[in-house]
C-alpha cells in the first residue's frame, strides 16, 4: 500500500511534545513550590448550569418517543442558525440567510478541513506566529512544499512582530488565500475595522479568499472592534469566519463550532469558469458528516438565552480578570507584551534578549511557572512568550508575585 508521504513526513507536534517532557523531567526532581501551569490552551471553568441543564433536558428528551431525534439537518438545526444569525450578527449590522452558517463540532475541524475546497496549487500565506492547524491541513494536502529549515518552502509566512506593530504585512498578489485569526493566538492582539479592511481589500483586488478565524470573538471588550470580518465592506464577497463555542461558553469538552460562507463567495477552475464555494462545502458536508448532536446543539443554542448570557459572560470576566493581574505585573517588571484585553493570551518579548526556550526554562526554574515558547508558533515567535489566562485566580495571583519577586528591577 502506498501511503500519503505528505502525512508520513510530517515533522513531529515537537512543541508541546517538548514542553511535556521539560515538565515531566522538572517535576521528577522538584523540591518546594508547586508548579504554575499558563500555558494551557484550554478552559478550566465548568459549564455554567444553566446551559448544562439544557444539555441534559435535550439528552433526555431522546428517550422518549415524541423527543427522539435521528440524525441532524447536515448543516445545523435552524433553531441554533437562527440564534447565531440573530446574536451574532444582526446586533453587529451583517445580514446572513440560514443557509450560510454551517454548524460543526469544532473550529479546529473546520479551519483544518477548508482548504479541501482549493487546488491543490493554491498558493497560501500565513502570520508568523501562528495557530497551526491552518498550516498543518495544508502541509497533509501537499500545498506546501518542502519542509526546510523551520519553514514550508510554498507558503507564505507574513512575520508579526513588534516590529510591524504586532500588524501582518500584505501577502504578496499572487497568494490565493490568506489565514486571519483575530483576536489572535497566540500574539492575544486584534485588528481594528480599518486595519481589517486592508486584507479585505487586497484579497477583492487579487481575486483571493480570506480564512477567518474568529475563536476568541468573545473576549473582545471594545465596541468598536469588529466581533466579525463581515463588518467590514465587501468581506462578504472574500471572506469565510470560524467561530466556536468552546472559548465563548466553555465548550471545549462539548464540541459545537459554526463556520459561514456567505453565498457571494466563488473560486474559477483553470478555464475561468465561476463556483460558489457556499454550494462546494454544503457538497462536501453531505458526504463526510452526519452532523452535530441535538444536545450538544441545544445547549449551544442556550449560550444566547439571558441566564446563558449571563453565566458566559462572568466566566469570560473571570478569565479576563486573571489576563489583567498578570499583565499588571509584567508592566511593573518593565517586561513588555501584547494582548490580555481583548483575548485570553498575553504575548511577551522575552526578557534579557534570552531566545523563547531558554525563557522557559529560566521561568521554569525561578518562579515555576510554565509557559509557552513563542517560537513553537513560527519561526517569527522566537524571542516571544506566551502566557494564558485560563487558569485559576488563585495561581494567577500566586503567579503574578513569583514573577514580581525574580523580575522586579
Ligand atoms: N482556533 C483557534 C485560533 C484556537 O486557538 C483554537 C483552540 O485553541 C481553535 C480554533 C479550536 O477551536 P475548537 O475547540 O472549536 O475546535
Amino acid at each position: 500500500m502506498l501511503i500519503n508521504t505528505n502525512i508520513a513526513r510530517m515533522p513531529g507536534s515537537y512543541l508541546f511534545q517538548e514542553i511535556a517532557n521539560r515538565l515531566t523531567k522538572y517535576e521528577e526532581n522538584r523540591v518546594g513550590r508547586k508548579l504554575i501551569r499558563l500555558g494551557i490552551g484550554d478552559v478550566t471553568m465548568p459549564l455554567p448550569k444553566y446551559i448544562a441543564e439544557k444539555f441534559a433536558e435535550a439528552a433526555l428528551n431522546m428517550s422518549t418517543k415524541e423527543g427522539f431525534k435521528g440524525y441532524p439537518p447536515g448543516s445545523g438545526y435552524p433553531f441554533l442558525i437562527n440564534k447565531i444569525i440573530e446574536h451574532d450578527y444582526i446586533t453587529r449590522g451583517v445580514k446572513l440567510s440560514e443557509d450560510e452558517v454551517f454548524i460543526s463540532d469544532g473550529a479546529k475541524t473546520d479551519t483544518g478541513a477548508i482548504q479541501e475546497l482549493f487546488s491543490p496549487s493554491a498558493k497560501i500565506a500565513f502570520t508568523d506566529p501562528v495557530y497551526p492547524v491552518y498550516v498543518d491541513s495544508n502541509a497533509m494536502a501537499g500545498r506546501l512544499g518542502e519542509y526546510k529549515n523551520g519553514q514550508w518552502q510554498r507558503a507564505q509566512y507574513l512575520p508579526t512582530t513588534g516590529e510591524n506593530g504586532f500588524v501582518p504585512p500584505l501577502p504578496d498578489n499572487d497568494v490565493d488565500v490568506l489565514y486571519l485569526c483575530y483576536p489572535n493566538n497566540p500574539t492575544g492582539t486584534v485588528l481594528t475595522r480599518e486595519q481589517l479592511k486592508k486584507y479585505v481589500d487586497w484579497a477583492r483586488e487579487n481575486d483571493a479568499i480570506i480564512v477567518y478565524d474568529a475563536a476568541y470573538k468573545a473576549f473582545i471588550s471594545d465596541e468598536n472592534i469588529p466581533l466579525s470580518i463581515y463588518e467590514v465592506e465587501g468581506a462578504k464577497e472574500v471572506a469565510i469566519e470560524c467561530c466556536s463555542f468552546s472559548k465563548t461558553a466553555g465548550f471545549t469538552g462539548v464540541r459545537c463550532a459554526y463556520t459561514v460562507i456567505p453565498k457571494e463567495i466563488q473560486g474559477s477552475d483553470s478555464e475561468g469558469n465561476k463556483y460558489s464555494l457556499n454550494k462546494m462545502w454544503l457538497r462536501r458536508l453531505g458526504s463526510k458528516s452526519n452532523g452535530v448532536s441535538y444536545p450538544v446543539q441545544v445547549a449551544a443554542a442556550a449560550t444566547y438565552d439571558n441566564e446563558g448570557k449571563t453565566a458566559i459572560n462572568e466566566t469570560i470576566g473571570y478569565y479576563m480578570e486573571n489576563a489583567k493581574i498578570l499583565g499588571a505585573v509584567l508592566a511593573k517588571c518593565n517586561i513588555s507584551f501584547q494582548g490580555g484585553i481583548h483575548a485570553p493570551y498575553i504575548w511577551l518579548k522575552t526578557p534579557m534578549s534570552m531566545d523563547s526556550w531558554s525563557f522557559f526554562d529560566y521561568l521554569l526554574h525561578n518562579c515555576q511557572i510554565a509557559g509557552t515558547p513563542g517560537v513553537g508558533f513560527g519561526p517569527s515567535g522566537e524571542g516571544y512568550f506566551r502566557l494564558t489566562a485560563f487558569g485559576d485566580r488563585e495561581n494567577a495571583v500566586e503567579a503574578a508575585s513569583r514573577i514580581l519577586e525574580t523580575f522586579r528591577g
